[in-house]
Formats: C-alpha cells, sequence, structure tokens
C-alpha cells in the first residue's frame, strides 16, 4: 500500500477546515487514528463491553481476552521479554509519574542523584523536581550544546555512583532528533543506576526494541500512534517492577484483603488499580497491528525523507530560523517565521487549512535555552504526503506576506 492509499485510511483528514483542504501537521501533539481503530471502539461499545477479570460472564471474558491480547500486542511490538513487564496507564505522563513515585522516591536517599536533560518534556522534568524536593536527591541536568543537544561525553561526566536514576526522550519533541539511549544505559548501569526513557515521540516513528537497548523503563502514550487517547504504556524490567510497590490501591489489584493489610496481584496488575482503559488498550492493539502491517522502518524512512523535504523547502524561505542541529529529525521541525509570534503564525496557517502548534511544546527549560518564549512547529506522520508539505509551505509564503503587509 502506498502512502496515498494509507492516508484513505484516515477520514478525518477528508474535509475542508475554513474552506480549505485539511492539512494535518499536528502528529507530534496527537496523531489521528485509522478507521480500523475507530471501528474497533465501536465495535468494543456495541458488542463486548463489559468489565475485566472480575466476570464469568460471556462479554467479560470477550472484554478480558481482548485487554490482555493487547497487552502481548505490545510486548512483542516493543520487544520486551514478557508481557508481565508492560502496564497499561493513561499515558506517558502517567508512566514516568509512577517511576517517580515508586521507584525513585525508594531508591534516592539525601544526596543521591538523578540526572536529566533540559531539553526534556515537562512531564519527564517535574516527575523528577518532586522526587528530588521529598527525598533530598539532586537534580542533574547534561549541559545542551548551542544547537539544543547534549554531548555523550557531558553526559557521562555527570553520572557518578551517586546516581539513582537517569532519565531522557529517545527522540525529543522541539528538536525532533535521537539520543543515543542505548550508549547512556551503558553508561548508567556501570555506575549502578537505572534509566528511564521517555519514548513518546519515538514509538510512533521507529522500531523500538528494549532489551536491545537495555533500558530499565520505557514509556510511551497511545494517541501519538494512531491509537486512542487515555492509553498508555510503561515498560519495567520484571525484577524492577517486582520490588516496586504500587501507587495505586482499590479493586482489581489486590490478592488478599484482611483488615488491616491486604497483598497485590502478580505483575503487570498489581499496578492497575481500578477499572482499567479496556477500549484504550484493545484499540492501542489495533493500532499496533495498523503500524506493524505498514512497517515501521517504512514509516521511519517515509517520515524522515518527508522531514528533510520540508526542511529543504524551509531553508529557501528568508529570515526563517530553524531549531536544532542538521540531522536526521524523526517526522518533526521547529521554527520561528520573521517577527511573527508563533501564535499569530499558527492562527493565519488555520484560516489556510494547515493545523500546526505553536508555544512552548511543554519544554519551557529549552525555549529558554534558544532565547525564544516560544515556536511553531510542523510535524509529520505516515498520512502526510508531498502535497501536504507544499500546501504548508505556501501558506507559510502567504503569512509572511500578509504580516509585510
Ligand atoms: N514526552 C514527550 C517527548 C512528549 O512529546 C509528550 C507529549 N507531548 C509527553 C512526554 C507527554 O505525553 P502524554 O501527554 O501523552 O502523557
Amino acid at each position: 500500500m502506498g502512502f496515498t492509499d494509507i492516508r484513505k485510511l484516515f477520514p478525518i483528514l477528508d474535509q475542508k477546515v475554513n474552506g480549505h483542504p485539511l492539512v494535518y501537521l499536528d502528529s507530534a501533539a496527537s496523531a489521528q487514528k485509522p478507521i480500523q481503530v475507530i471501528k474497533t471502539l465501536k465495535h468494543y461499545y456495541e458488542r463486548d463491553n463489559a468489565n475485566v477479570h472480575r466476570g464469568v460472564h460471556t462479554l467479560s471474558s470477550r472484554a478480558t481476552d481482548a485487554y490482555e491480547a493487547a497487552r502481548i500486542k505490545v510486548s512483542n511490538f516493543i520487544h520486551a521479554k514478557s508481557e508481565q513487564e508492560i502496564i497499561f496507564t493513561r499515558g506517558t505522563t502517567s508512566s514516568i509519574n509512577l517511576v517517580a513515585s515508586s521507584y525513585a522516591r525508594k531508591v534516592c536517599q539525601e544526596g543521591d542523584e538523578i540526572v536529566i536533560s533540559a531539553m526534556e518534556h515537562h512531564s519527564n522534568l517535574l516527575p523528577w523536581q518532586q522526587v528530588a524536593k521529598t527525598t533530598g536527591a539532586v537534580l542533574k541536568y547534561i549541559p545542551l550544546q548551542a544547537d539544543g543537544t547534549f554531548s555523550i561525553k557531558d553526559f557521562e561526566q555527570k553520572v557518578t555512583n551517586r546516581t539513582k536514576i537517569v532519565s531522557v526522550s529517545h527522540i525529543s519533541n522541539v528538536l525532533g532528533i535521537a539520543n543515543p539511549v542505548k550508549q547512556m544505559a551503558a553508561i548508567a548501569h556501570k555506575h549502578g543506576a537505572a534509566i528511564m526513557v521517555d519514548g513518546a515521540q519515538s514509538v510512533p516513528h521507529i522500531k523500538v526494541d528494549v532489551q536491545e537497548l537495555d533500558c530499565d523503563f520505557y514509556a510511551f502514550s497511545g494517541h501519538k500512534m494512531c491509537g486512542p487517547t487515555g492509553i498508555g504504556v510503561l515498560y519495567g524490567k520484571k525484577e524492577l517492577l517486582e520490588q516496586m510497590e504500587p501507587i495505586e490501591f482499590g479493586g482489581e489489584m489486590i490478592d488478599h484483603v484482611d483488615l488491616h493489610e491486604a497483598s497485590w496481584k502478580e505483575l503487570p496488575w498489581k499496578f492497575e488499580g481500578g477499572t482499567p482503559i479496556i477500549a484504550g488498550a484493545i484499540g492501542l492493539g489495533v493500532a499496533i497491528d495498523f503500524l506493524e502491517q505498514i512497517g515501521l522502518d517504512v514509516i521511519e524512512e517515509h517520515d524522515k525523507q518527508l522531514t528533510r523535504y520540508v526542511v529543504e523547502r524551509m531553508k529557501q524561505i528568508e529570515h526563517l530560523t530553524m531549531y536544532g542541529p542538521e540531522k536526521d529529525r524523526f517526522g518533526l521541525v521547529t521554527f520561528n517565521l520573521d517577527k511573527i509570534h508563533p501564535h499569530d503564525l499558527a492562527t493565519v496557517l488555520d484560516t489556510l487549512g494547515v493545523a500546526i502548534r505553536a508555544g512552548h511544546h511543554c519544554c519551557q527549560l529549552l525555549m529558554k535555552h534558544f532565547g525564544a518564549s516560544a515556536t511553531a512547529r510542523a510535524s509529520f506522520y505516515l498520512y502526510n504526503t508531498e502535497e501536504d508539505v507544499n500546501q504548508f509551505i505556501s501558506a507559510l509564503q502567504k503569512t509572511k506576506e500578509y504580516f509585510k503587509e
């Protein structure tokens, strides 16, 4: 199937916005859903909806089987050792908070270190600030270079035998580039530290093999990879997850309850207190089938190639600043045009049917590093085509003219 045919599987893209064909360039914030995922959700609520795990009736068995089958799909998709290492959460934010609250608060003592970078999304920054505040651990930042990236050497210098956890994004949601997480994992482990990887922007675009990376925890969100909103994943190595305490207590996660004590179910259910996000998980499983049918290597190449094309076209626009290094970007480019405020730019582009994002992208530290209060970001996914890029470039040029006048 070619990418033009793939696009046709996304009903939402077949519409006009403000009188123009929609050009959706905001997939880094949330991706669109193919018809298979939409139909799966509809079918689930029309035919199979019931609570999981505790019921013996047919609908409950169907819902349970589909929910647990989705877990196996996720496990295979990221090459985990077992589905016991896959915890369903609300998204990347919840997954990172789970590790921060359960693992990091337990292992960090006063004077221990947590190493992150100023490139991180707030979801991979604020949870560590909180751990540092409550435990007395020191939050250390890998210094950034002028282009917003960091070097592995600088990282290596930050990690010491007091480092308990390193947390870093696999692909930055502002720069679009990949960090060397495999090398970072090896360095962290040499010092006895664990490494958590924020995979919100990587899992949709590249093949991820958590065993090959040898990361201890890996987090991602379903909604950025053609799945429903409200579902996400925390992968964790079994031996670490087993040592961790749940952070939510209630139904579904218990084994036995007494007046003053209770014991937990085995992995992964001890971390899934309450009724889980059943339809979301099942929808995510179908999104994974869809991405795998196309092939992650094919998707990666498409997204990189399209981003190379847009970068080349943007270079020809005067007074346009792009942020980040001249390196392969995995499906997004962040920029500012002349002295136009990015919110104004995004508003005018919207009148031309082009949806981009403007703001700090939940990365205020990186914005500060660039001396920008805000930037614009165009992001691309498997349903975008060169025609989208052409319309985007033409809309940028029109906007520039508009502000000149
Ligand atoms: N990390 C990165 C790099 C992201 O791009 C995002 C989403 N913008 C998140 C974390 C948070 O994801 P979610 O809002 O789905 O929890």
